[in-house]
């Protein structure tokens, strides 16, 4: 899943980049207001953390904008401890969640799957498509009750392909998503990691869920 991080103090968006790519999202991170509302409109985010006092526009600004364009990507905003009313006025302005400064990154992190959760229609906070279950607070993977050991960018592919469990998902917006790189510059590492992921996966199993859809890229669906 990408993430786009629009904050200017260098320090705290390290830190949550940081804390994102232990969790295997593909993190941007932008310091501009004018900027980060131009990367959010582009579409190509699961969600934006958006700082609200920002240099070049200010967030609440970046966020009103996006919301007038129809982008809907969650958003979750950054308040400072004093800014009452901007956490208000955030929620109002189409905000999804707010979190004051300074906040705990493993509550941050709860934050995300939640928002993600929604986004993806999920319900019981894990993902389930026939037998394959996976759990996004724990990262743990099982197929028919079997845990199944992924290494991080495996995992990666797995949640972005549960989330749009039935979608046809090319090359490219694989590329964008999970490995946060413009398809161009990227041959075929996303058909390698498909075939791990199958072999751990699919391997042995009477019913395949990885699909490979020719001409197009993968889906994930029962058939
Ligand atoms: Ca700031």
């Amino acid at each position: 899943m990408r993430i786009l991080v629009i904050e200017d103090e260098a320090k705290v968006a390290s830190f949550i980049r940081r804390a994102l790519e232990e969790e295997s999202y593909a993190v941007d991170a932008c310091a501009d207001g004018g900027k980060g509302l131009e990367l959010a409109s582009a579409g190509c985010y699961d969600l934006v953390i958006l700082d609200l006092m920002l240099p070049g526009l200010p967030g609440i600004e970046v966020l009103k904008t996006l919301r007038k364009d129809q982008v809907s990507v969650p958003v979750l905003i950054l308040t400072a401890h004093s800014q009452v009313n901007q956490k208000v006025k955030g929620l109002d302005a189409g905000a999804d969640d707010y979190l004051t400064k300074p906040f705990a990154i493993e509550e941050l992190l709860a934050r995300v799957r939640v928002l993600l959760r929604r986004g993806s229609g999920e319900a019981a906070g894990v993902l389930q498509i026939e037998d394959l279950v996976l759990n996004p607070a724990s990262r743990e993977v099982t197929r028919g009750g079997r845990r199944i050991e992924l290494t991080a960018k495996e995992y990666a592919l797995l949640e972005y392909l549960m989330r749009n469990t039935g979608r046809v998902l090319t090359r490219p917006m694989i590329a964008e998503h999970v490995w946060n790189q413009d398809f161009d510059t990227f041959t075929n590492v996303i058909d390698v990691y498909v075939n791990y992921l199958r072999n751990k996966i699919d391997r042995g199993q009477d019913r395949k869920l990885i699909h490979t859809i020719r001409g197009s890229g993968y889906a994930l669906k029962a058939e």
